[in-house]
């Protein structure tokens, strides 16, 4: 049998170390997973630390990015990988939306949706976040949210605060 190709989207967030290094090699790592292929990074984007408080301008910012790609791994594999590759980035958990020197989410596996103690799909809160909407929006023009509509017009509706990032020379 022949295992089915599933489209994904992936959203890397980082405010500690070296973020675009950390983002960069995170995204080649994936890419590298069997069963992972066709991975697409988006830009960057900077953007202002979200707390549990809301938005804080004294944190470290983040560097956003998104990734399209494909795979015949189910979400939980791909999860593991996500997980794996954030430890060996030295994620830390600790407390809700803490500092980090590198998050992963699963936004999107294909048409799923998933709902368990580990894993909720579509993300619960890609629709209003404009640090996911923005980058995939550059990726991809025509990009669609399942339940949400275009990208396009969510990214319009919740407004975008988000700015370039330009790599040092
Ligand atoms: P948020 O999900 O609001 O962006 P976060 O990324 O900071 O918060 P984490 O600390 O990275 O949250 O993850 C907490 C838990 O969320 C993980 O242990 C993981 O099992 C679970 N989880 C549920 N759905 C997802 C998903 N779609 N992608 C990644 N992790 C998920
Ligand atoms: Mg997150
Ligand atoms: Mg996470």
């Amino acid at each position: 049998m022949i295992a089915q190709l599933v489209p994904v989207l992936i959203a890397f967030g980082a405010n500690l170390g070296d973020r675009s290094v950390t983002i960069r090699e995170a995204a080649a790592e994936l890419g590298r997973v069997d069963g992972v292929s066709g991975l697409q990074l988006s830009p960057m984007r900077e953007t202002i630390a979200l707390t549990p408080d809301g938005p804080d301008p004294e944190a470290p910012r983040y560097l956003n990015a998104v990734a399209t790609a494909q795979t015949t791994l189910g979400p939980h594999e791909l999860l593991d990988h996500l997980q794996r590759i954030e430890a060996d980035h030295g994620r830390a958990r600790g407390e809700r939306w803490a500092d980090r020197t590198l998050d992963l989410d699963l936004v999107l596996f294909g048409g799923r949706v998933v709902k368990d103690d580990r894993l909720t799909v579509p993300h619960p809160l890609a629709h209003e976040r404009d640090f996911v909407l923005a980058p995939w929006l550059a990726l991809d023009p025509h990009a669609v949210l399942m339940g949400h509509g275009r990208v396009a017009e969510l990214l319009e509706r919740v407004g975008d605060t988000t700015m370039p990032f330009e790599e040092a020379p």
